[in-house]
């Protein structure tokens, strides 16, 4: 299933993979949800890729296919400490952070380094290699949005002394360093606002887990399905082949410094919705289950994709349903 849909972004690519082919490309978080589907088709399209991660959310199993591979090298390295690399380096992609909501509350400390002292690094190796840099910022920039749709215009309210402070704040710093390299030292940056996403190797179990790796591993076990709050508060899905295929665009773009956009689905959906969909999916004998809302946890979030339309030649192409079918297989797979 993976190897097709990994020629499935291949395809939706374009002209991008013809770019992509010799060139030396150094992914931070690279073991990760995202980090590894990107790897992935970088090492397909015959880039050399240098992988970092310190393995504290990501896993090592997410690269296990690519460790033979001759272009392909893991360093498992914490992004927070120096590292230094001779051979040249066109790319550097810094995924690196923890980002599940559990985790803010249990390692926040760990969230604002990788994203403050981690970026400061990556920059580093950036700005001496003159490398192109490209960011993986959040949607959470924006904190608990008063515009929706949220276009890449609007300033963010954000709570900085709140629960997930240390995530948003991090994440604004991190975009405010990129935008300093490029202002101080001319670096080609990119800064792609990513918006919740969804698919196979999301973590489920323990801090880790995202409200859709949950209700599915929830629902597949007919265990309680945890709503928290009400479940009207939405959100917008993005799978992860039309994400991957998001970030490739935007790393590889010609003449695409200075870029900030958001890439997400703008198919807003509640929470309880989404668990019905999923009991649904899975044919669960699930009840749903209530409990509180976190604090400061976003009542709607959607992005504007138009400047991804126009600037990326980029749509998502999998819509929410056929999404949560291939992730319910892959969990069902996984069991
Ligand atoms: N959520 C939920 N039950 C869960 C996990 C999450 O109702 O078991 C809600 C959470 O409160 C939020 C939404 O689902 O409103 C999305 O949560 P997620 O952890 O995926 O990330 P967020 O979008 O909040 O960063």
């Amino acid at each position: 299933m993976n190897r097709e849909e990994i020629e499935e972004i291949i395809r939706n690519l374009g002209d991008i993979p013809t770019r992509i082919e010799g060139k030396s490309v150094l992914v931070t978080g690279g073991a990760g949800f995202l980090g590894s589907w990107i790897c992935e088709v970088l090492v397909e399209q015959g880039a050399k890729v240098i992988c970092l991660d310190n393995l504290v959310s990501g896993l090592k199993s997410n690269i296990y296919p690519l460790m033979d591979k001759a272009n392909f090298t893991f360093i498992q390295h914490d992004i927070t400490q120096p590292i230094f690399f001779d051979e040249p380096l066109d790319i550097i992609m810094h995924l690196a952070s923890r980002a599940s909501p559990f985790e803010f509350e249990k390692y926040p400390i760990q969230i604002l380094k990788a994203n403050t002292l981690g970026i400061l690094v990556a920059l580093g190796i950036a700005k001496k290699h003159k490398a192109r840099f490209l960011y993986t910022s959040t949607s959470e920039v924006y904190g608990a949005a008063t515009e929706i749709p949220t276009s890449e215009e609007y300033r963010g309210n954000v709570n900085p002394i709140g629960q997930r402070s240390c995530y948003d704040e991090a994440k604004r710093c991190g975009e405010s360093y990129v935008i300093a390299y490029k202002m101080e030292h001319g670096l080609d940056v990119r800064i792609a606002r990513i918006f919740n996403t969804y698919g196979p190797r999301m973590r489920a179990e323990g801090v880790y887990g995202r409200v859709i790796s949950r209700f599915v591993e929830q629902a597949l076990s007919n265990k309680p399905i945890t709503i928290f709050g009400d479940g009207t508060q939405t959100r917008s899905f993005c799978y992860v082949t039309d994400q991957i295929e998001g970030l490739l665009r935007l790393a590889f773009v010609e003449d695409g410094s200075g870029t900030v956009v958001n890439i997400g689905n703008d198919e807003e959906i509640t929470i309880l919705e989404l668990a019905k969909v999923i009991k649904e999916l899975t044919k669960s004998k699930s009840e749903m289950e209530f409990h509180p809302l976190p604090k400061d946890d976003p009542q709607r979030r959607k992005p504007d994709i138009t400047k991804a339309k126009e600037i990326l030649g980029w749509v998502p192409k999998v819509r929410l349903r056929e999404g949560l079918e291939r992730t319910i297989r892959y969990f069902r797979e996984k069991k």
